[in-house]
């Protein structure tokens, strides 16, 4: 008993000491640089999670009040604008809200399928109305070329003007041998992947077959997000390269035109087999859309801290400022969508960085960029923009570190990397937590695909090599079961829910070790000459040449 009870009080002693010298402690993880981190984190959060700001969505006085605070706080910190001479980057995006008449089937197969419950369809081409006119149906397996896995499913297959049926997520998912990543999805499962593909190959319409498993989501989500309104980049040839017609068949449906061709069975065993050539289905589309234009432009906010040595090399810190506005209201009333978690607490951290960077007696080496993103809600656009009219070349971008949803549950002993064994940054992680025992581990649902769903897989996409930290669920003070808990309550009660808001009961500390952690990491790279790589065996590496 007594033991215990000194033992406690040493710790206690450490901890205070580990406060005064900003010395880290072993026991708890909290260095004085983390306490005001955490105190910088939480009043961020207080701001761009209030009411006030109306759920911080793109084009409305949300959208004003929200780039203008964190504009504000660029300033403060003597930032010089990012953008020669402006804190903000304009992006110019349209709208389209796209009405799918009945998609009639014709041929081997005969049917009448009716928009939402069979099918949903819609398209990014700007223009009123279009249509596919008895375009010959071909099932073209996953959907997917892969070079590097010796994967073709649309080789000799001439796609013009017809409508390719793909599966959903890779030919990995489930399979019997290693195929690609096994059961993590690698980019040829997402669904953005099966559309770019399709339209590459000069198909006229894509649709992606829903099965539930495979997509880590069910027909409900499909319905939701895949019809009404959607936002793009605006494009000048205003997206006449993509497919006529973009979206998904449920399984039933589609299940019903396989075997009309005499594909019967496991479709996926099916495409898996080898060998596999893409199949006929002797039957045809016919399809209108009629559509919805509205343009208008929303703002990144971007902020940069000059390099002494190498300014033309950048470090990119970056975090979306956007979330979801006005909405559905919840059971208690709420219908304001305040994303505390999402991504106030990102923003927040890349600002509280930002202050730690200027606060450094010696000037980094590399510049450093702060770079708030908007619109990813709506399709990680605001990362695309950027990384497709980059204000610093992408060559000299030496690292994109992306903050997006930390948990307020505390620290942690463990951290974990959105699609670890991507990149080098892992390595670099690894050597920051390493002497203080931390842990770090991938994706918690690796088969979700999350490394290609926030802003830094946009930079991965155009071969900047590209970091997406978060705590661990090893809560230090109260154990994994509860960190586990907490993710699992916030993923089911709060994800993108009117009730992810501040409180000041929010536990910040945890955010501020992940904020650390990219700080220090920044600061290394800041003063490399080297540039971070691609590890081998990700899709990335070929797109980085
Ligand atoms: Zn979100």
């Amino acid at each position: 008993m007594k033991k215990t009870s000194g033992f406690i009080a040493i710790t206690a002693i450490a901890a205070l000491f580990a406060g005064c010298a900003g010395n880290d402690n072993k026991t708890t993880g909290t260095t004085a640089a983390d306490t005001g981190l955490a105190a910088d984190i939480k009043q961020h959060i207080a701001v761009l999670a209030n009411d006030s700001l109306l759920g911080r969505k793109p084009f409305t006085k949300g959208e004003d009040k929200t780039i203008a605070y964190i504009a504000a706080e660029f300033k403060k910190l003597d930032l010089e604008p990012g953008n020669n001479g402006s804190y903000f980057q304009e992006v110019p995006l349209v709208e389209i809200t796209s009405a799918a008449q009945d998609l009639q089937i014709k041929g081997a197969s005969s049917a009448v399928l009716k928009p939402g419950t069979d099918f949903v369809a819609s398209t990014r081409r700007e223009v009123d109305t279009l249509s596919l006119k008895n375009s010959p149906l071909v099932f073209a397996g996953f959907g997917v070329v892969a070079p590097e896995y010796g994967w073709n499913d649309y080789k000799n297959l001439d796609v013009k003007g017809k409508t390719v049926i793909v599966l959903v997520n890779d030919p990995g998912f489930k399979a019997e041998k290693k195929l690609f990543k096994g059961d993590t999805m690698s980019y040829y499962g997402r669904w953005t992947y099966k559309y770019e593909e399709a339209a590459r190959q000069g198909a006229a319409g894509v649709l992606i077959v829903h099965q539930t498993e495979p997509a880590s989501y069910g027909w409900q989500v499909i319905q939701n997000s895949f019809t009404g309104s959607k936002l793009y980049l605006q494009q000048a040839d205003k997206h006449m390269n993509r497919c006529k017609v973009e979206g998904w068949i449920s399984e039933d449906a589609a299940k019903k035109l396989l075997s009309a061709a005499g594909i019967t069975g496991d479709m996926r065993a099916y495409a898996r087999k080898e060998g596999f050539k893409a199949v006929a289905l002797n039957s045809t589309a016919s399809l209108a859309l009629q559509n919805k234009l509205k343009y208008s432009k929303s703002h990144n906010v971007i902020a940069t801290l000059k390099g002494t040595e190498r300014p033309d090399e950048t470090i990119l810190y970056t975090a979306h400022w956007d979330h979801f506005g006005i909405g559905k209201p919840d059971a208690k009333g709420d219908s304001i969508y305040n994303g505390a978690i999402d991504n106030a607490s990102g923003v927040a951290a890349i600002l509280a960085v930002a202050k730690k960077f200027t606060q450094q007696k010696e000037k980094p080496k590399r510049s450093i960029v702060f770079l708030a993103v908007t619109a990813e809600e709506q399709g990680l656009l605001g990362s695309e923009y950027y990384a497709t009219h980059p204000v610093y070349p992408l060559n000299k971008t030496v690292a994109n570190l992306n903050i997006d949803a930390l948990s307020d549950f505390g620290e942690t002993s463990n951290f974990s990397i959105t699609g670890k064994g991507q990149n080098d940054l892992d390595d670099y992680v690894i050597a920051l937590t390493k002497p203080k025992g931390w842990d770090v581990v991938g994706d918690e649902t690796p088969g979700s695909g999350s490394y290609y769903r926030s802003d830094h897989f946009n930079f991965a996409k155009v071969g900047v090599p590209a970091l997406d930290l978060h705590n661990g669920s090893k809560s230090i003070q109260r154990g994994e079961e509860f960190g586990k808990e907490k993710a699992k309550e916030y993923n089911e009660q709060h994800y993108h829910q009117p009730s992810d808001e501040y409180s000041d009961a929010m536990d910040t500390k945890g955010m501020a070790q992940t904020a650390n952690l990219m700080y220090q990491l920044g600061v290394k790279l800041s003063n490399e000459t080297t540039f971070p790589g691609w590890k081998k065996g990700s899709e990335f590496k070929a797109m980085a040449n």
